[in-house]
């Protein structure tokens, strides 16, 4: 056996060792978790967007404490993968941020205030639509308002990733959106990306501002907080996010030497188009 064959393992010891064995994926090792013999998930399935064979098979009674007999076991996985690797691209920091993917009849959300180097499939919280949580043993994100309120009003959207990523938070801070400065701010879906106004965190007021901040668009900047960015799924709002952050830092440093060049409405709406067939960043569900 060398380091690069994949290790395959029972359900009930991949919920046992489940934080290990997400880092063997993250080194680059293949993990297969078996039921039965058969795959029921294949780690890293964020990377390969895998909705592995039997990902959602119901059968109770094996591993119950980690969740590889729950529901929607991939994406739970997707979730933790998700801010863990925000986390490792210094994207995010600590129990900062959180995480969601719409699922037939409601919502995984990340749990609140959970180190993401523990959380375990079982720690993900299913919200119905409305957002009332349907068991587990954690309690949703802090944020679940402003996430079920989004997936509500964009229901082409699969996911939403909130960050406190240090550049988009700096201008955020400042009370600043992301002008036009350079073409990419197409990605967030429009000719700017703007910053809602302050309000106090998991409150109704904050989800309120973050829809019309959001609206025509895929990602906005909160007021002394942070950014929201939406996607089909968790890996495009993951790449939105690294783009936004880019953008972010790329836009204080041009402010910090001089005055950016704005592209016109024109050159915007070229960009836009252009856009609606650009594979990486086509039309993202708005
Ligand atoms: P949670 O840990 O409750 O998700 O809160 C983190 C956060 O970013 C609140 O805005
Ligand atoms: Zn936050």
């Amino acid at each position: 056996m060398t380091n690069k064959d994949p290790i395959i393992v029972g359900a009930a010891e991949a919920n046992q060792r489940f934080s290990r064995l997400l880092a063997e994926s993250e080194a680059g090792r293949e993990v297969v978790i078996t039921r039965r013999g058969q795959p029921v998930a294949r780690l890293s399935a964020m990377a390969e967007q895998a909705s592995p064979a039997g990902a959602d098979d119901r059968e109770p009674g094996i591993g119950r404490a980690a969740g590889a007999d729950l529901p929607d076991y991939a994406k739970r996985v997707q979730l933790i993968e998700t801010c863990r690797r925000m986390n490792a691209i210094g994207l995010n920091q600590g129990t900062s941020g959180n995480a969601s993917v719409r699922i037939a009849g409601g919502v995984l959300i990340t749990p609140s205030g959970l180190d993401y180097d523990v959380t375990t499939p079982a720690d993900i919280v299913r919200l119905n639509p409305e957002g009332k949580p349907q068991g587990g043993r954690r309690a949703p994100s802090s944020e679940w308002l402003f996430h079920v309120r989004i997936l509500e009003a964009k229901p082409r959207a699969g996911a939403v990733l909130h960050t406190h990523s240090l550049n988009a938070t700096t201008l955020a801070c400042l009370g600043r959106g992301i002008p036009p400065f350079h073409y990419m701010i197409a990605v967030g879906g429009g000719r700017d990306i703007r910053c809602a106004p302050y309000a106090t965190f998991g409150t109704e007021k904050l989800a309120q501002a973050a829809i019309e901040a959001l609206d025509g668009r895929l990602a906005c900047l909160l007021a002394n907080h942070g950014m929201i960015v939406i996607g089909r799924d968790l890996k495009d709002a993951f790449n939105r996010a690294v783009e936004i952050e880019t953008l972010a830092a790329q836009y204080l440093k041009a402010l910090a030497v001089g005055t950016p060049n704005l592209l016109t409405v024109g050159e915007m709406d070229v960009v836009l188009e252009k856009f609606k067939n650009y594979s990486a960043w086509a039309d993202p569900k708005r």
